[in-house]
């Protein structure tokens, strides 16, 4: 290994996205067997999340797919489901991961109808209290965690707030607004505008000093075409929309959205909270449109000039539009750029957006990690991947004269975790829980 590449070893990532389920309901999942909702614990669980679509693509049958996450298959027949269509992706960053992940936990090469059984008895024993803290601290050197849990409407109290930061979720506030949803969870009666202002209001005052920052996916469902609406025209829309969302055009309905998420950026802003939006690439298979999605730079410059105060952190580097998310960073301020989950999607990418990144715009404003999971055993192969892509791009860099070796610690320490201590307060977020 070269000196690159320890430093990179050696250096903690701050990981700025996940989706972690509670640890305790993991052990709890496994004493439920098959009543927990979660993927069996076993080798189905490192193919459950992204990887489940390479293979699908590559041509396994979506019925198979299932079957391996499901209990009724011993880990050796769910094997040999998978191995015809692992070896078409292997080569993939959703391919890789999955192997390191197996390298890093469970001192195996690679999977094979041999160790199926073991890999999976392995990955099932390791789930006890504390096994959250041991994957993501010793297996992938990670310092501390940003989670955007899917279980909690729009916040998770988690019970490692220390390990496990949360992101406020905007998009049952705002432009995926869920009224019945959330004034039933919030216990809040909700008959005007003003109303669903309150509850926002008090999701940020009761969640805001224990967050770490707020996330919005709406990039899925929508354009990031945010008009600015004023609340004299959203309201009555919006009380349109309380009677029967359905009688509202799909203008109408945008504009309530496009009104309701300035706000919750204004809130965000408010509360120092960094804004992080999904741009870019689609999880899943066989549903991006790409014509919008090629958009979303376009359109997040109209949000950057509308909130100077606001910190953006665009997900995904934006991919694979990377080239219009580097010219954003080096622009505006108040942009900010995130490798999370994009490592793999596409490592080698990834290697040439980091030399264009460092030689275009202020290092500053990159944030190189997030696992961007939902099992916790994924992150030690992923931060893999993006330790070797990163230590390629240094080392690249270097070789072409473009970073001085005496500059490396520094870059290095910036690029894994010194940005994100910068952009994200670690410490007023864990010491609001205390
Ligand atoms: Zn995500």
């Amino acid at each position: 290994m070269n000196e690159i590449a320890r430093l990179i070893e050696e250096t903690p990532f701050v990981d700025t996205h996940e989706h972690l389920w509670e640890e305790s309901m993991r052990v709890r999942g496994v004493a439920q067997g098959k009543d927990s909702k979660l993927p069996a614990p076993d080798l189905g669980m490192l193919f459950c999340h992204y990887t489940n679509s390479d293979l699908i693509v590559s041509g396994m049958p979506p019925k198979d797919m299932e079957r391996v996450t499901e209990y009724e298959l011993s880990p050796r027949e769910k094997w040999a489901l998978v191995a015809p269509f692992y070896e078409r992706i292997r080569h993939t960053g959703y391919g890789r991961f999955v192997r390191e992940t197996v390298r890093k936990l469970f001192d195996e090469d690679d999977l094979r109808d041999d160790n199926a059984e073991s890999i999976s008895e392995k990955l099932r024993k390791a789930v006890q209290p504390g096994f959250y803290r041991i994957v993501l601290r010793d297996f992938a050197n990670v310092e501390y965690a940003q989670v955007n849990n899917l279980q909690a409407p729009v916040f998770m109290q988690t019970e490692l707030p220390d390990l496990l930061c949360q992101d406020i979720s905007t998009v049952p506030l705002s432009s995926g607004l869920d009224v019945k949803g959330l004034s039933k969870a919030f216990n809040k009666e909700v008959g005007s505008l003003k109303d669903w202002h309150e509850l926002i209001d008090g999701c940020f005052a009761r969640f805001g000093p224990r967050a770490i920052a707020t996330k919005n996916q709406s990039a899925y469902a929508r354009g990031l075409d945010y008009d600015e609406v004023s609340a004299e025209d959203a309201a009555p829309l919006f009380a349109r929309h309380l009677q029967n969302p359905r009688r509202l055009t799909p203008a109408e309905t945008k504009a309530v959205q496009d009104h309701l998420f300035h706000y919750c950026i204004d809130k965000a802003t408010e509360y120092k909270l960094p804004v992080k939006l999904h741009t870019g690439y689609f999880a899943g298979h066989g549903g991006m449109p790409l014509h919008r999605v090629r958009a979303n730079a376009g359109d997040a410059c109209a949000l950057l000039r509308a909130h100077p105060d606001a910190r953006f952190d665009f997900f995904h580097i934006d991919y694979p539009y990377q080239d219009e998310m580097i010219a954003i960073a080096k622009h505006y301020p108040n942009a900010w750029v995130d490798m999370c989950w994009t490592w793999i999607i596409n490592p080698a990418a990834c290697v040439r957006f980091v030399k264009e990144f460092v030689t275009a715009a202020p290092v500053n404003k990159l944030l190189t990690f997030g696992g961007d999971v939902l099992p916790v055993e994924l992150v030690p192969g992923h931060a893999a991947v993006a330790r070797q892509g990163l230590a390629q791009a240094v080392s690249e860099l270097v070789a072409e004269n473009w970073v001085g070796a005496g500059e490396v610690e520094t870059l290095i320490r910036r690029l894994m975790c010194g940005n994100a201590h910068e952009l994200f307060d670690y410490e007023r977020a864990t010491s609001a829980w205390k």
